[in-house]
Order: structure tokens, then C-alpha cells, then sequence
């Protein structure tokens, strides 16, 4: 028996270079537990057949000396993330047959360092939604009680890791989409800095905004995959060039908090175990200061004007002719409007048409404008903090895990779920989720770090310090 709970990359690396145990051993170790959990849980909208024959290959690589850190490592990758050769629909109807023609550039360094790949994991449809149940394939559930969301939209991502499907695993992150599932599930979730790690064939939701995200039960793990993904790509026209990737200082000393932004609207619960954070950060020698974000107040409002419109552009291509389901119709016109009407989901024909309707003429100045120059201020505002402090510190989510079937006829009250990811995607800043303990019922709670651009190293020292704090 492997111990699944606790194992680590870097445990894993040991045990297969000492030969403890193979690559192929730890994967079955997984697929017992999928066989067995993923039918309830549902982390998984495809088990790949050719895992035991990923891990043979890994295995040789411990015989001939050519193995990395990420050798035989079992990974989850969300459904939007393109692997040749195999399907990728995003969560969706109008991709279920979907087969990608090449490998997204992440999947092209994980190949290349021999991991091994689990599946593709649930999630909302093209990453629209904090639960998963906007999937076209039906919600996944939260391990740590199944009549609960895991979070979204990379759900089924963070189940494959909360639930042993999977030692760590690939989300995207738009809106807090690996950070907020993180949280629901108890687990770390790493949003990187705009253009650090590869989008290229990653099926775009907000490009301005998407980043791909590791899940992982240690903060350390993260660290691992960001270090093994990060890297400019030409293939990426948002990719940043290595001259201009230059971290502020690895400081973690000075921390802000903008206590301003949750005087309303967050749980009881969630605010007392945020500031426990803060009184244990501050009795370890951490300085914290109060800042003021006025702008940033309006994140989630600039948010969910700026990621429709990028949404509806988007989306535009799934037209019926190029990608994905087609529905036959006398002319072109209405082949576009069939196949679309029948492949969306609600949540996606609501944002291509509010999306729409603030790029329209005449709205485009009143609404997507405004948005844009906000979005500036709020970027600026965030840079301007870092002169001062090192971090920024916000509990990740206003609210534990819901119940399933809660807010799905209030898309607002579902919006809300993002309110403190936000100032990262909209000014680019890496952030990091970490565990910060539980509730009475046994719900996870989580602390949000930000850090400036690049500068992942001081959110890689500040959660290795709640880890050890907690
Ligand atoms: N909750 C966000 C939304 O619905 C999640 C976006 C994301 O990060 N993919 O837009």
C-alpha cells in the first residue's frame, strides 16, 4: 500500500529512484481509487487507456538515468488543456467529439519529462463557472463531502487531487478557477504571473486573463510543476521573454491586508480563521499593514464586463463548420445558429450575449471602455502596493463549499465566489490558495497570497510558512 495522502513529487521521485515502489505501481494505486470513487466524485470525464503503458515508458527512464523530478508523476489535466491525438471539449457539448490535432505547449514539457497522464478532469463549461455543475457532463462532487461543489472551474481537477485520483494535477485559471477550488477542497492552487507559463493550445475563455494553474497538496509541489512550466514560448504571443521575467525581491516579510475590501458579504467563519492567519503570521515576525484598494473594490464588476466580451470573441469560432458539432440547415446562417443553439450550455449563450452587448456599437464606449480603463487603475493601484509591501493577504473565498444545486438560478450570487481572485487576473500578478484550516463540519478554509510580477518565489516562502504554522 502506497500512502497516497501524504505523498509528495518529491517522495515519489525517492521512491521510484530507490525502488520502493515503480511507476507502474503508483498508477495502479491510482486507478483502484478511480475505480472506486470517480463514478460518485467524478474528477474524471475520461480515465486515458494507456496509463500503465505511460508508466512502463517513465520507468525506463529510472533504468537508463534520464528521469526528472516529474518522471512517472501522475497527472489530471482539465478538459480545455489540448493533448494530440486525444479529446478535448472544454466542459462542453459542442466539443464532446472534439480531437485535438496537437499538443498544448504545457503538455509538450510534461511529455517531454515522462509524466504520466491520468485523464482530462471535469469542469464548467469552457471554464464558466465557480462549481462544475455548468459541465455538460454533470457536476463533480467535493471529496470532503460529496453533497457538496468542489469549486470551479477546474472542479473535477482539484477532485482528482483531494480524492487520491491523482498526484497533482493541471487547472486554468481566469477568475480564481484553480484558486477557489483549492479552497473548497483544501488543497494549494497557484495562479502564476500573465505569460509565465504557456497558453498556447489551451482552449481560451478570457485570454487577457487565462493562466494554466497547478493543483497540489503542498505548496512545494506547485513550486515544482511552476519551475518545470515557466519558460517563454514563441508559440505564445502573451508569453513574456526571459529578459523581462524579473522577480521585485523574494521578500515575504511585509504584508498588506485590504481589510477594506471584506467589511461585508464574507462568512464569519472565514474572516476569523483569516485573521488567526494573520495574528500567527504576525507573532512569527511577519510586519502587517493595513492598504487601501479603492479601485480594486470593482474587480469583480471590470471582471465580468472584460471576460464576457473576451468570451464572445472566443467563442465565435465554434461555428459548426471549423470545430466540433454540426447541425445540418438549408443555408449557412442557420447551420452557425443551430449547431450553436444546440452545442452551448446556458451559462456560455448568456456571456456570448452580454459579451456581445457591451463590444455593440453604441454600448462599446458605456460599458467595455469604462471596464478597460478600470482594469488600468486597478493594475496600477496593485503595482503602486507592492512599492510598499511585499504581499498582499485575502482569505480566498468569501464562502466554503456550497451545496450542490445552491446558486445555480442566481448567476450573481455564483459571481460572488470570485470576488478576491479577480485583482490578480485583471492585473496579472501571481497568487497563491493555501489550506488555513477547517470548520467545525471539516470544510476547508484557505488563505490568498499576491505577489508582484514574477515574483512567485515570495508566494512559494509565505505558504511553505502556513503550511508550517498550521
Ligand atoms: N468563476 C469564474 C467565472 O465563472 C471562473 C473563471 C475561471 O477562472 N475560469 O468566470
Amino acid at each position: 500500500m502506497i500512502d497516497l495522502k501524504n505523498l509528495t513529487i518529491e517522495k515519489a521521485h525517492q521512491a521510484f529512484t530507490t525502488g520502493e515502489f515503480t511507476c507502474r505501481e503508483l498508477a495502479e494505486e491510482y486507478l483502484k481509487v478511480i475505480k472506486e470513487k470517480n463514478t460518485e466524485l467524478y474528477a474524471y470525464i475520461e480515465v486515458f487507456d494507456d496509463v500503465l503503458a505511460q508508466a512502463d515508458e517513465a520507468q525506463k527512464r529510472f533504468v537508463d538515468k534520464t528521469a526528472t523530478i516529474l518522471t512517472g508523476v501522475p497527472f489530471g489535466f482539465k478538459d480545455n488543456i489540448l493533448i494530440k491525438g486525444r479529446v478535448a471539449s472544454a466542459g462542453s457539448k459542442i466539443l464532446e467529439n472534439y480531437i485535438a490535432t496537437y499538443d498544448s505547449t504545457v503538455i509538450k514539457d510534461l511529455k517531454a519529462q515522462g509524466a504520466v497522464f491520468m485523464g482530462r478532469t471535469n469542469m464548467d463549461e469552457f471554464a464558466m463557472g465557480s462549481s462544475t455543475q455548468t459541465s455538460y457532463y454533470g457536476p463533480s462532487r467535493n471529496p470532503k463531502d460529496p453533497s457538496r461543489v468542489p469549486g470551479g472551474s477546474s472542479g473535477g481537477s482539484a477532485v482528482a487531487v483531494a480524492g487520491e485520483m491523482s498526484l497533482v494535477s493541471l487547472g486554468t485559471d481566469t477568475c480564481g478557477s484553480v484558486r477557489e477550488p483549492a479552497s473548497f477542497c483544501g488543497l494549494v492552487g497557484l495562479k502564476p504571473t500573465y505569460g509565465s507559463l504557456s497558453r498556447h493550445g489551451i482552449i481560451a475563455m478570457g485570454n487577457s486573463l487565462d493562466q494554466a494553474a497547478p493543483f497540489s497538496k503542498t505548496v512545494r509541489d506547485s513550486e515544482i510543476i511552476f519551475n518545470a512550466l515557466s519558460r517563454y514560448d514563441k508559440e505564445d504571443s502573451t508569453s513574456v521573454p526571459d529578459a523581462l521575467r524579473v522577480p521585485k525581491k523574494s521578500s515575504s516579510k511585509k504584508i498588506g491586508v485590504p481589510w477594506h475590501l471584506f467589511k461585508e458579504g464574507v462568512d464569519g467563519v472565514v474572516i476569523e480563521n483569516f485573521k488567526q492567519s494573520i495574528e500567527k503570521l504576525k507573532n512569527s515576525g511577519h510586519e502587517i499593514v493595513e492598504i487601501e484598494l479603492p479601485f480594486s473594490k470593482y474587480s469583480l464588476e471590470v471582471y465580468y464586463v472584460i471576460m464576457p466580451a473576451e468570451v464572445s470573441t472566443n467563442l465565435s469560432r465554434f461555428d459548426g463548420i471549423r470545430y466540433g458539432l454540426s447541425k445540418e440547415a438549408d443555408n449557412l446562417l442557420d447551420v452557425y445558429k443551430k449547431s450553436r443553439g444546440a452545442g452551448f450550455g446556458e451559462e456560455a449563450r448568456r456571456r456570448i450575449l452580454l459579451g456581445t452587448y457591451v463590444l455593440s456599437h453604441g454600448y462599446y464606449d458605456a460599458y467595455y471602455n469604462k471596464a478597460i480603463k478600470l482594469r488600468e487603475k486597478i493594475r496600477q493601484e496593485i503595482c503602486k502596493a507592492f512599492e510598499d509591501v511585499d504581499l498582499i493577504a485575502t482569505p480566498t473565498t468569501p464562502f466554503t463549499a456550497f451545496k450542490l444545486g445552491e446558486k445555480m438560478d442566481d448567476p450573481v450570487a455564483m459571481y460572488l465566489c470570485d470576488i478576491f481572485s479577480a485583482p490578480a487576473n485583471l492585473s496579472g500578478v501571481p497568487s497563491i490558495a493555501v489550506p488555513s484550516g477547517e470548520t467545525a463540519e471539516g470544510l476547508p478554509l484557505s488563505i490568498q497570497f499576491m505577489a508582484p510580477h514574477f515574483s512567485e518565489g515570495s508566494l512559494f516562502d509565505i505558504g511553505k510558512k502556513i503550511e508550517s504554522l498550521r
